[in-house]
């Protein structure tokens, strides 16, 4: 089983566009689970259109909670609160949820021993299935944190889902930039796919992504979305990775049928014959001879 991560510099690159049209022309032929790593911003879902057949919390830090029983409103905790969690409602203490960090300073510092901290439920993960194959996403809440840890779990239970059902690939939409989530998503990785489009910072976004794969010794490749639309920008990420020895698998050129694929719910790949589809194409079957 190879396992495949789809990786940006940053947002808005076609990383999405390029997962969902993979997934297609592998389905084609072969098994895979699908993941969306991206859980602050999911969005694969929009074009795959999912059915949903298991729902699992997460919880992913603490909280704390006030037992009014035992509080003897001495107004401790809201004053070691460095995050204004703790507020005072008629004469009693309360945790604001959204604004806690779980930081357990007013749990050490309560002399009636009235806070306990609670695990926080912090989003949701979803097993599902496409007409590609099964899908691993997720949903992080507003304002939360431990996106990396959501992402483990996710990959984590589709590696286990590969496993059960034979998959040949596990295909990984992961988060834009180099953070936590992105880390996460390429551990274990056999190749990070990076989408990459011609703009001014292009170079310094794929440059960044590409450190971090360097850095777990993740093998990269390049693919240019919209590679026709500014020339010296393409020739830049062309110079860059013939100096990083990364291979540069594929040149998608800029076509209005990405916008109406989106608009109908479907991937690039699955509305007949175009330019995008067929670069696509020539990269699924790169990606298909590479020896991983
Ligand atoms: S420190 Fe403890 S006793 Fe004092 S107000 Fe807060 S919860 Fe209540
Ligand atoms: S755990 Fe930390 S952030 Fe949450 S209410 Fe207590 S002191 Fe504030």
């Amino acid at each position: 089983m190879k396992q495949l991560v789809v990786l940006s510099g940053k947002g808005g690159t076609g990383k999405t566009t390029v997962t969902a049209a993979l997934a297609h022309l592998i389905s084609r032929e072969q098994r895979l689970v699908l993941v969306d790593a991206d859980v602050d911003a999911p969005n694969l879902e929009l074009l795959l259109r999912p059915t949903r057949l298991r729902e699992t919390p997460f919880y992913g830090g603490k909280q704390a909670v006030i037992d009014t029983e035992s509080c003897t409103a001495c107004g401790r905790c809201a004053e070691v609160c460095r995050y204004d969690a703790v507020a005072q409602q008629d004469g009693a203490y309360r945790i604001d949820g959204t604004a806690c960090e779980g930081c357990a300073a007013c749990y050490y510092q309560c002399p009636a021993e009235a806070v306990r901290l609670e695990d926080a439920h912090s989003g949701d993960w979803f097993h599902s299935q496409t007409r590609f194959g099964p899908f691993v996403h997720a949903c992080l809440r507003p304002g939360e944190e431990n996106s990396g840890k959501l992402v483990s779990t996710i990959k984590q239970q589709a590696l286990l889902l590969a496993d059960e059902q034979a998959a040949d690939w596990i295909v990984v939409d992961g988060s834009p930039g180099i953070g936590c989530p992105v880390i996460a998503a390429v551990t274990g990785a056999d190749l990070a796919l990076m989408v990459a489009e011609p703009t001014v910072s292009a170079v310094h976004d794929l440059e960044r992504a590409l450190q971090v794969t360097a850095h777990f010794d993740i093998p990269a490749a390049v693919c240019v979305n919209k590679s026709d639309i500014h020339p010296p920008a393409l020739e830049r990420i062309e110079k860059l990775c013939r100096e990083q020895d990364i291979p540069l698998l594929a040149r998608i050129p800029y076509d209005e049928i990405v916008v109406q694929a989106m608009r109908q719910g479907l991937a690039v790949t699955e509305i007949g014959e175009n330019p995008v589809r067929c670069q696509m194409e020539h990269l699924w079957d790169v990606l298909r001879g590479l020896d991983l």
